[in-house]
């Protein structure tokens, strides 16, 4: 079974649906509640685990009813959740979200017990990071977490893979040990400077990244799917067709598929389809957690492609 650990964030996303979104001092009533599980960290753990990989989650929730609720789920999930602290300081991270009938949306995100982790946390739990084929790791952790984290996997021979949500900038230092670098256009145009909205202005973007220090960057393109460049090679990987409904972790089901296809000792020849694939089913659903698919639903999805990449 593909290893994955991934050192990341955890949130519960409190969802109102309304007729439309409330003016500044204004109050809309009439609407009703949902809530999911979220946060970038726990939905790539989440997309690598439904793609048949075994997976370990760090990070750190509130020691509160809702930190325990995300450590059943990910635990009822199969995901290993022994590196996930609780922070008596600060409540689980949150984000309140207003979504109006034209699917329009205000967030609002209390990053909480997330912004606790603290390399003294992770480093008891650093035989996990040896452990994995692949360690993932987002930006809605403390960059000096991500920065020993990575280090930590570099040291023992482990492929790192950072998705650099949300985007803060980054120094060489820290891109030198990043194997896969995965930004969407938008993150790559912040870290780079550069205005990214065509293929041969990621291809300069993704140069630019390389020299840095990165091993490989793939600019993930929405519907137009991803450029993988390693150095040697500048790959276009079109999306596959979907009917779109919702992209909300799109990215997530990306980088957690991406993390399963490099960990069995996959090419990104192997494992971009792998993550193409799951991204695309992902847009056919709603929700975030809830529209991750599963290993079956992604293999039927690319036979029925009949091997198209
Ligand atoms: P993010 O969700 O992080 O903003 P992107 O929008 O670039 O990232 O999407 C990530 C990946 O999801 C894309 O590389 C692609 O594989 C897939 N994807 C996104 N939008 C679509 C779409 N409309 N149709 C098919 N695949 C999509």
């Amino acid at each position: 079974m593909p290893r994955v650990c991934v050192i990341g964030s955890a949130n519960v996303d409190y969802t109102v649906g309304l007729p439309r979104l409330p003016n500044p001092g204004e109050t809309v009533s009439g609407g009703t509640l949902l809530v999911n599980l979220g946060g970038k960290g726990a939905n790539q753990a989440v997309a690598a685990r439904r793609l048949g990989g075994e997976v370990r989650m760090i990070g750190c929730v509130g020691d509160d009813l809702d930190g325990r609720r995300i450590k059943e789920s990910l635990a009822a999930a199969g995901i290993g959740v022994a590196g996930l602290c609780a922070s008596s300081d600060a409540a689980t991270g949150t984000a309140l979200i207003m979504v109006d009938a034209q699917g329009r949306n205000q967030i609002a995100v209390a990053p909480g017990a997330n912004h606790r982790l603290t390399v003294e946390m992770v480093a008891p739990h650093a035989e996990s990071i040896a452990w994995a084929e692949v360690v993932v790791c987002q930006l809605e952790t403390p960059l000096p977490v991500v920065r020993w984290t990575l280090t930590e996997a570099r040291r023992h021979g482990v492929t790192t893979l950072l998705n650099p949500a949300p985007v803060q900038p980054l120094d060489p230092d820290l891109l030198a040990l990043v194997d896969y670098l995965t930004p969407n256009e938008h993150e790559a145009a912040r870290l780079t400077g550069l205005a990214v909205d065509s293929l041969e202005s990621a291809r300069v973007a993704a140069a630019q990244l390389l020299a840095s220090g990165a091993g490989a960057v793939l600019i993930t393109l929405g519907e137009r799917g991803v450029l993988a460049c390693d150095g040697e090679s500048v790959v276009h990987f079109p999306a596959f067709p979907v009917e779109a409904v919702d992209t909300t972790a799109a990215g997530d089901a990306f980088n957690g598929a991406l993390a399963v296809g490099l960990s069995a000792g996959g090419t990104l020849e192997q494992a971009i389809p792998l993550a193409n694939a799951a991204a695309a089913l992902a847009c056919t659903r709603r929700g975030a957690q809830d529209s991750l698919p599963d290993r079956a639903e992604v293999e039927a999805f690319l036979r029925s492609l009949g091997g198209r990449r």
